[in-house]
């Protein structure tokens, strides 16, 4: 059911910079059609300064939203009340109102939790993880991974000092870094986790290759784009078990739809509309 926006229309935004090609507009609108609820979701273009009053704004007025680059770090100092998830990795991407109080969550780390648990055959404790990457989405991982109790997590960053900090930071006893991919081979891991921005653009090297650096069961890149990633595709072909960050990034916008609006996400209509956005698989 589709309805014309009112005066007690909720509205939703997300708020970032860029926002141009976020695809949480057309997933959030479509659970918004599917569950006929009175609500629409907007992407707002704004600076640090204008994300704070948006955020609060918003969320008085009776909706919410989400926060994406490079606000997630501000909007959890923004938020009157912050879950587990926002206190332990220092970033916000979900706001709404409860009673007089804006709470903030980051639902990257729920997103990623049902994402792995549906793509692995197995539960991720008692496993080796090998996760690239040591900014906003690799803490989001680590946090999920050591929650999950994987058996050790080993961690490679293109600057090493913040690998250091965020093994420190989030990776409990079961967390090592190492100091460059060299460090890496010969090791086997049960799932090599891709958190650093590598993929984005179909110019960019992989972050590293399958085949011939580590040896791993599976794969999950978090970075996602039409057509899927260079990643993604050299690992199937290498016959492995690999998935990009659509599912991911669908799951934490299901975990925002049931923070705003109580009740479990239409998923199927989001996994339709995400899959109709991005061109399939
Ligand atoms: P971020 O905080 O800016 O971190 C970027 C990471 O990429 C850092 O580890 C950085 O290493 C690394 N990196 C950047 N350029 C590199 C290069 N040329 N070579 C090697 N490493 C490089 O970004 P983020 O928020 O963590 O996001 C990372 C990726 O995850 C993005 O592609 C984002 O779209 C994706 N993501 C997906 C979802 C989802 O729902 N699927 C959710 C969140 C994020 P340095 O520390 O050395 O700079």
């Amino acid at each position: 059911m589709s309805r014309a926006p009112g005066a007690g229309t909720r509205v939703f935004a997300l708020l970032g910079e860029p926002v141009e090609h976020s695809l949480s507009p057309a997933i959030q609108n479509a659970a918004l059609r599917a569950a006929g609820r009175d609500g629409v979701y907007v992407a707002l273009r704004c600076d640090a300064r204008a994300m704070s009053g948006l955020l609060e704004g918003l969320a008085r007025a009776g909706g919410g939203g989400n926060v994406t680059l490079p606000h997630k770090q501000a909007a959890a100092e923004t938020v009157d009340r912050r879950t587990e998830a926002v206190t332990r990795t220092g970033a916000c991407n979900t706001f709404w109102l409860e009673g007089s109080t804006v709470w903030g969550d980051n639902t990257d780390v729920e997103g990623l939790r049902r994402a792995a648990s549906d793509f692995l055959p197995h539960p991720l404790a008692g496993r080796r993880v090998l996760l690239l990457g040591a900014g906003g989405a690799a803490r989001a991982a680590l946090s999920v991974l050591v929650d999950e109790a994987a058996d050790e997590v080993v961690v490679w960053n293109r600057t090493v000092e913040r690998a250091h900090e965020l093994a420190e930071r989030l990776g409990g006893g079961r967390t090592r870094v190492v100091p460059d991919r060299e460090a890496l081979r010969g090791e086997r891991f049960d799932l090599v986790l891709n958190a650093t921005r590598l993929g984005l653009e179909p110019s960019d090297p992989l972050p590293l290759d399958p085949g011939t650096d580590v040896e791993t069961g599976a794969l999950l890149d978090l970075v996602y784009r039409p057509g899927g990633t260079a990643l993604v595709r050299r690992a199937r072909e290498l016959g492995l078990s690999a998935n990009d960050g659509r599912e991911m990034l669908l799951h934490q916008g299901a975990a925002a739809y049931e923070r705003w609006w109580g009740e479990p996400a239409p998923l199927a209509a989001m996994r339709e509309a995400l899959s109709t956005a991005t061109g399939g698989r």
